[in-house]
């Protein structure tokens, strides 16, 4: 499984919440880096919507870009 698709189907098992790139390195064990490559990527399959906005995963003090399925 590539990060990419790792990602996808981190961000499709949790359908709905919107998850920051820090928060998705997190979650998968990742870069932000590698996050930030991989929503982008899934961003401009249009399979997802890549936004700013609020985060699912806990609050941050700056609105960020979010990603979710
Ligand atoms: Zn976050």
């Amino acid at each position: 499984m590539t990060v990419e698709e790792r990602v996808a189907d981190f961000l499709a098992k949790n359908k709905g919440k919107a998850y920051c790139d820090d928060c998705l390195a997190g979650e998968l064990g990742i870069n932000r880096h590698q996050a930030r490559n991989a929503t982008s990527g899934l961003a401009v399959s249009g399979r997802f919507h890549r936004d700013s906005g609020a985060c699912s995963k806990r609050p941050h003090h700056r609105r960020k870009k979010v990603t979710r399925a």
